[in-house]
């Protein structure tokens, strides 16, 4: 089992769950983070951390159209430990639903 970070992250971008880690693997893109499955050692910490509940074990069904997106982007995007600035409208994103489409695979920018 692995923990997978899905759609209630975009645009969100809190990032409590870094700052919880223990072996910081979480990876960072323009709108939302992933989770490496190879490096995540399935604590569960960072699941009740996120605010915006966007975390959930791969056994969830929830997770099922966002593991190999997990998979795929923790290759491609830079490595985050340390909570950012969240993007000013976060609150404004937080529980609306549909936010797939607005995913980017483009990776974070300082
Ligand atoms: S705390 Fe939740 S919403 Fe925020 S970056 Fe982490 S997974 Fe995404
Ligand atoms: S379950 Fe644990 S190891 Fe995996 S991402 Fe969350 S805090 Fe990190």
């Amino acid at each position: 089992m692995t923990y997978v970070v899905t759609e209630n992250c975009i645009k969100c971008k809190y990032m409590d769950c870094v700052e919880v880690c223990p072996v910081d693997c979480f990876y960072a893109g323009e709108n939302m983070l992933v989770i490496h499955p190879d490096e995540c050692i399935d604590c569960g910490v960072c699941e009740p951390e996120c605010p915006a509940e966007a975390i959930v074990p791969d056994s969830d069904g929830k997770a099922s159209a966002w593991i190999e997106k997990n998979r795929e982007f923790a290759t491609l995007w830079p490595n985050m430990t340390r909570k950012g600035t969240p993007p000013a409208d976060a609150d404004e994103w937080k529980d609306r639903d549909g936010k797939a489409e607005l995913f980017s695979p483009e990776p974070h920018k300082d």
